[in-house]
């Protein structure tokens, strides 16, 4: 079945909390009944388009002047099983975290490191969503979806996805092109724990043996005391990449900034943590309006209470410009800022 709305409320459809409107909202349960919609509705081919899962990595900061299209493609089916793998489907709409669980209380491992990332199955390879050491690229093995330009149900395998650090090939070449409907992941029963990540091991350790329920147990643990749950404060998680620097330009700001947190990221490049370079430009715990970047985790633009979506842009715009007057560093933003920001703000200073 589909159903379409019009001048359809997002407040409840983003984390962040914000008021905005999609002048078309329409939801589908399967994918053939996607293909029948744009069949016998025929929508202006140039209409702007937004795929959306819970909505846990966007910012609106207008209405949405298109048809916004929601997946919500349930159920979890496991494919196939032998003494090392389980081959298992999940659709677009199952919640990502629903999909953990499932996984680690039948001994799947490879996504426990994963628990508690909000949002649905669908975002997960758009997204490529990492945390603790492990990104999904490493446990999806095909994506199912429709292109919409030509109406046509395709899947791509794992090395087909282009995927890098949180993006694929559905964020850049096929975006707002190619809807996501179920995505095939390959689970191992014989796990190889990743617990170098920050204190994970401890804490996992303190719950008891190495086993993927702890590790999604202290995974939790520690998400819930460093991060704002976004039903109790609107926030859209990490809103900046963690920016990734030619080794040299890392060592010299190692040089000026021993205490830097910087991480190996393949060869020749250094990550340096985003929220380390926010704190020490002196935005930690700072407001702007109703906006304000979190007091625990710099990294983390907050909501908190009745901010609009260009408030949580303007005060972006603020730290990006204060990182790179101090590290000469341009942050990039995680987050997918929707609407004409420069028709609000003109442009950024
Ligand atoms: C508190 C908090 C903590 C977070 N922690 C992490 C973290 O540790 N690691 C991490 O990687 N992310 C994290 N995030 C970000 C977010 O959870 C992920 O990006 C998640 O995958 C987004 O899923 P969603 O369903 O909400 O997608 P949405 O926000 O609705 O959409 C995100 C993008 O995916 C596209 N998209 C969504 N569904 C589909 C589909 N079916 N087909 C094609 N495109 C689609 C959208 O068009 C958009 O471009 C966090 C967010 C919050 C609020």
């Amino acid at each position: 079945m589909y159903h379409l709305k019009h001048n359809f409320s997002l407040k409840s459809n983003n984390t962040f909390g914000i008021s905005a409107n999609a002048k078309h909202y329409l939801t589908v349960d399967s994918p053939e009944d996607l293909i029948l919609f744009f069949r016998e509705n025929n929508p202006e081919k140039n209409e702007e388009r937004l795929f959306l899962g819970a909505g846990s990595n966007l910012l609106f900061v207008t209405d949405f002047n298109g048809i916004i299209i929601r997946p919500e493609i349930v159920g979890i089916d496991l494919i196939s099983e032998d003494n090392d793998v389980a081959v298992v489907e999940a659709g677009a709409g199952v919640v990502w975290d629903h999909f953990v669980d499932w996984c680690v209380e039948r001994g799947f491992g490879g996504v426990e490191n994963l628990s508690l990332i909000p949002g649905n199955v669908g975002a997960v390879p758009v997204q490529n969503i990492g945390a603790y050491g492990v990104e999904a690229e490493s446990v999806v093995a095909e994506v199912k979806g429709i292109d919409l330009d030509i109406l046509e149900c395709k899947s791509f395998n794992h090395s087909e996805c282009q995927f890098g650090y949180r993006t694929s090939l559905f964020k850049a070449v096929l975006k707002e092109r190619f809807m996501v409907t179920s995505v095939i992941f390959n689970l191992t029963k014989q796990p190889e724990f990743h617990l170098e990540y920050g204190a994970l091991k401890t804490e996992v350790l303190k719950l008891g043996k190495i086993n993927l329920r702890n590790i999604r147990k202290a995974v939790i643990l520690i998400r819930e005391s460093k991060l704002p749950d976004p039903s109790k404060v609107g926030n859209a998680g990490s809103f900046f990449k963690n920016p990734i620097v030619p080794e040299a330009i890392g060592n010299v700001l190692k040089n000026n900034y021993p205490d830097m947190p910087v991480y190996h990221a393949g060869a020749g490049l250094v990550k340096i943590a985003a929220g380390w370079l926010i704190e020490k430009a002196g935005w930690k715990g700072k407001s702007v309006g109703n906006s304000a970047v979190h007091d625990k985790q710099a990294l983390v633009i907050i909501n908190k209470e009745g901010a609009t979506g260009k408030e949580i842009f303007k005060l972006s715009e603020m730290v990006v410009k204060d990182v790179l007057k101090k590290f000469n560093i341009a942050l990039e933003r995680e987050v997918l800022v929707i609407g004409n920001q420069q028709a609000s703000f003109g442009e950024p200073k």
